[in-house]
């Protein structure tokens, strides 16, 4: 017996967490239920974060977690509880299958089944964000081999599990070379070793135009952390059921399993709320701990309930549904109808009996790091490039000296464009005459040169090869 720790949150939490337990304990699936407290009540009681230490105590025991939507009060000061939880937790894998289910939900895509696998931790979501001169803030961008490879094994081995066919990678390795090229690099590594599944790797803007247009074209989709988050937004609009979607988030050791849709307080006591969003998160919950059939049974019988015309309020339209029910009463009607299949609506692709085992990293890293340059970053309100180039001279010495300087990106001096906005927001580029590697101690005089010679630096960036590779941008146009 599986003990699942479960949150019955704010709004219509507990009623369609009440539906989804009865249909699921109507399964005879192996599992038991521990209800902790999370959301708006643990946040009022003055944790910031929603979640009781019995709850965490409870997860990290039991490992699987079905969490019904929280409501996040209004005002500063309380940290977004679904972040917490990922973070905490290291739940890398966000995965959300979108499939339309027309006739009975409208979609304008109606054979789409698409999964968006998302990088869950990583990328600009790091949140480490700094404001560096008056007119210029950044925000980190970081992408990591293992964290890569990771999320694109677990995008192959869950095809694999769920037999399907094609991977599809997207990044913008075209303009971010070190970071989405790093991500693109390591998927056509592991791609190598699945040869029965298809690969292909899109350009993220074309390919998410390409997504909303011609969904069923795609099958799983592998991508970082904000495009993932962006893509899995659009793609569950265009199958017409965010309402009907779940989402799994997978860690080593905890997962957690829930609906996307929020707490909807302006249902909330009616009983009318639809439970199906939390279901199909518990299906992919017992997918994943290997109550394959109590999965597959659930999914089938809630096919056949939605072709049966029995609908709650949000779904329910003339022309397909029969029936409006209220929440318990819809999920009496799948329980009614487990051990049935649809008869239009295609059947779950099964998966493989034994319970989903993480995929293991084993990509090597590279060996040999040099320091080749560095990066000065400088606030200067000059907006002149060449009396800046001028100024920043004054810092070269022996065989190190400044070889460009770019604004925003953009190379600046030497033989920059007049047309080209400048910030106060300058990167300037030293490195050896020679063929000598930089060493630690130059920078610590570069900077002491700029120290004596009044110029603001904010920040450096080392310019390091990894095994003879370069690891740092061109300047553009350089
Ligand atoms: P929402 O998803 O709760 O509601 C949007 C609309 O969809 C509402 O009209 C609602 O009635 C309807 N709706 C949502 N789920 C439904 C269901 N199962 N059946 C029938 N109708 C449904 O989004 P919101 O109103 O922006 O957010 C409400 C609260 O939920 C906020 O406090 C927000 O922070 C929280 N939220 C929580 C989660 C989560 O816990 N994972 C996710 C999103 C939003």
């Amino acid at each position: 017996m599986r003990t699942i720790s479960v949150a019955k949150g704010d709004g219509i939490g507990p009623e369609i967490m009440d539906a989804t337990l009865k249909i699921i304990k109507a399964t005879g699936a192996q599992v038991e239920f521990e209800e902790v407290a999370i959301g708006e009540k643990v946040y009022l009681e003055g944790n910031t974060s929603g979640i009781s230490q019995e709850a965490w105590d409870s997860i990290r025991k039991n490992r699987i977690f079905l969490k019904a939507p929280i409501t996040t009060p209004q005002g500063g000061g309380y940290k977004s509880l679904n972040v917490t939880m990922r973070k905490t937790l290291g739940l890398y894998a966000n995965v959300r299958p979108c499939r339309s289910y027309s006739p009975y939900v409208d979609t304008k895509h109606p054979t789409m089944d698409v999964v968006v696998i998302r990088e869950n931790e990583e990328d600009l979501y790091a949140g480490i964000e700094h404001q560096q001169t008056a007119d210029v803030a950044q925000c980190l961008k970081l992408i990591t081999k293992p964290g890569s490879e990771k999320i694109i094994r677990y995008a192959f081995e869950y095809a694999k599990h769920f037999n399907r066919k094609k991977v599809t990678c997207f990044s913008k390795d075209n303009i971010m070379k070190q970071t989405d090229g790093l991500f693109h690099k390591v998927f056509n590594e592991v791609a190598k070793e699945y040869p029965d599944i298809e690969s292909e790797h899109w350009i993220v803007d074309i390919g998410t135009a390409k997504i909303a247009d011609t969904p069923e074209d795609f099958d799983v989709v592998v991508t970082s952390n904000l495009y993932g988050d962006i893509i899995s937004d659009i793609t569950a609009q265009i199958a017409g059921s965010v309402g009907l979607a779940g989402s799994g988030n997978i860690g080593a050791s905890c997962s957690m399993f829930e609906a996307i849709h929020g707490s909807a307080p302006d249902i909330a006591g009616k009983k009318i709320a639809n439970p199906s969003g939390l279901l199909m998160g518990a299906v992919q919950m017992l997918d994943y701990i290997g109550e394959v059939k109590a999965a597959a049974d659930i999914q089938n019988a809630w096919l056949k309930t939605l072709e049966d015309g029995i609908h709650t309020a949000d779904i329910y339209n003339d022309d397909n549904s029969k029936r409006k029910v209220g929440t318990m009463e819809f999920a009496d009607a799948v329980i009614e109808n487990l051990g049935k299949l649809p008869n239009h609506l295609p059947v779950l692709k099964p998966a493989k009996e034994k319970p989903f085992v993480l995929p293991q990293n084993t990509l090597p890293l590279p060996q040999k790091k040099e320091l080749k340059g560095v990066d000065v970053f400088v606030d200067d309100q000059d907006k002149n490039p060449e009396s800046v180039a001028s100024k920043l001279q004054k810092m070269n010495f022996d065989d190190i000296e400044l070889v460009m300087i770019t604004n925003r990106g953009v190379k600046v001096w030497p033989n920059g464009f007049d047309e080209t906005f400048c910030t106060q927001h300058w990167r300037c580029r030293f490195t050896t005459k020679s063929e000598r590697t930089l060493e630690k101690k130059d920078i610590v005089q570069l900077l002491s040169k700029a120290l004596d010679n009044d110029i603001d630096v904010i920040k450096t960036e080392n310019l390091y090869t990894f095994d003879g590779e370069r690891g740092f941008s061109l300047g553009q146009g350089q």
